[in-house]
């Protein structure tokens, strides 16, 4: 445990000091090859220690409070390597329902060569996920909120259910961001992250995380040490530059996302607003109870008088792309980006609709937000 508040541990957690110039930033080490002679630590990337991936990891296990952190070159390095360091042939596990794409593809496509069988919870009860349990179950994977439709989970209830059933639980906590929740407080195991989204912040970096117990850690590094979804030294550099600005991003991002979602549901273009921090977000109350801030994603369902397409294109200042999370405001079209790979009747079982846009919000003036969006609803209308 850091004796620092969260802001503290951002600025100077794992920062490495600099001997020699005396600089005020963690030197960057480019080395890939170091001395094994008289060290009882061999030193290499793939082993996740050299200087600067030790120096961010310590930083990332305080910002979640857990014991140890390991990080990747992208989310999914850090999703597979955990699921596939927890899971053995003839294994199940339970999956909550609103997945990010690439995790659901993965299930899809390669657990059955690995003989893993898993079942989807049915909605975010804690009875959806009991009516999944089976003899061979070994543990839970949720995210919370959820993507695309920031769905909410209720950890600590998740977390006496599995603990009751000696089972492990894992969270992809990418969309709160660790300012906004610690899963590890509410008793989840190994909490998840693509560092690609807030951690690194600026889209300019992919790398993904997990925090947990040593126990846990020491599984996955097993596996991760094999697997080698390694990160470079200057990502990781760049990382831990990022997280120095963490939690002021978040907080501005957390405001300009309230802010949106209060104005674009009494817009009259708009037919529904998911966002955690609205009072008519249907689990808004366990929201409030495990979350600090609810976060900088909100997705909106726009009316089926807008042309989705033209709306995208007529946004000036929030970008179309295929990421989230940055200091620059975004938008998403979860059929034709992250949920393409998935069947239309799967992405209507997951009530992702032809008409549903994913907002990240950015930290510009909330003024110019809201005018951009409005301004391409009203110029985006279908031609009839
Ligand atoms: C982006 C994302 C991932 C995957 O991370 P990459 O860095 O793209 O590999 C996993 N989970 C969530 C919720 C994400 O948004």
């Amino acid at each position: 445990m850091s004796k620092y508040k969260i802001q503290t541990i951002c600025l100077h957690e794992g920062a490495l000091e600099d001997p020699i110039n005396k600089g005020a930033i963690s030197p960057l080490y480019m080395s890939t090859a170091y001395q094994f002679n008289d060290v009882k630590e061999k030193r290499y990337p793939r082993y996740i220690n050299t200087p600067n991936q030790e120096g961010v990891c310590k930083k990332i296990a305080a910002l979640e409070g857990g014991e140890h952190a390991l990080i990747f070159g992208s989310g999914m390095a850090a999703v597979t390597t955990s699921l596939m360091s927890h899971l053995n042939s003839g294994d199940h596990i339970i999956f909550f329902n609103d997945l990010y794409g690439g995790t659901r593809n993965l299930i899809k496509k390669e657990f059955s060569n690995y003989n893993i069988s898993y079942s989807f919870a049915a909605g975010s009860s804690l009875d959806d996920f009991k009516a999944c349990i089976k003899e061979n179950t070994k543990g839970i994977y949720i995210e919370s909120p959820s993507n695309p439709l920031l769905k909410i989970v209720d950890m600590e209830a998740i977390s006496d259910l599995a603990k009751s059933n000696n089972l492990w639980t894992m969270i992809d906590n990418t969309f709160a961001s660790p300012i906004n929740q610690n899963p590890i407080s509410f008793g989840i195991d190994l909490v998840i992250h693509s560092a690609t989204k807030y951690l690194g912040g600026h889209s300019d970096i992919s790398a993904g995380a997990v925090i947990a117990s040593k126990k846990h850690i020491d599984k996955v590094y097993e596996l991760a040490k094999n697997l080698g979804g390694t990160i470079s030294e200057f990502s990781a550099w760049l990382l831990e530059r990022s997280i120095k600005t963490l939690p002021i991003r978040v907080r501005e991002q957390n405001k300009n996302a309230l802010e949106l979602s209060c104005f674009l549901e009494r817009h009259p273009q708009i037919s529904k607003v998911y966002y955690p921090g609205l009072v008519s977000h249907e689990d808004h109350e366990i929201a409030k109870k495990q979350m600090s801030g609810f976060g900088g994603m909100l997705s909106i369902e726009i009316s089926s008088k807008i042309d989705p397409s033209l709306f995208l294109k007529n946004l000036k200042i929030v970008k179309p792309v295929m990421s989230l999370a940055g200091v620059e405001s975004t938008a998403n079209y979860p059929k034709l980006t992250s949920h393409f790979s998935l069947t239309q009747k799967e992405r209507d079982d997951q009530g992702i609709s032809d008409h549903l846009i994913r907002l990240s919000a950015g930290i510009e003036s909330i003024e110019d937000l809201k005018n951009d969006i409005d301004n391409a609803l009203k110029t985006s209308l279908h031609e009839s």
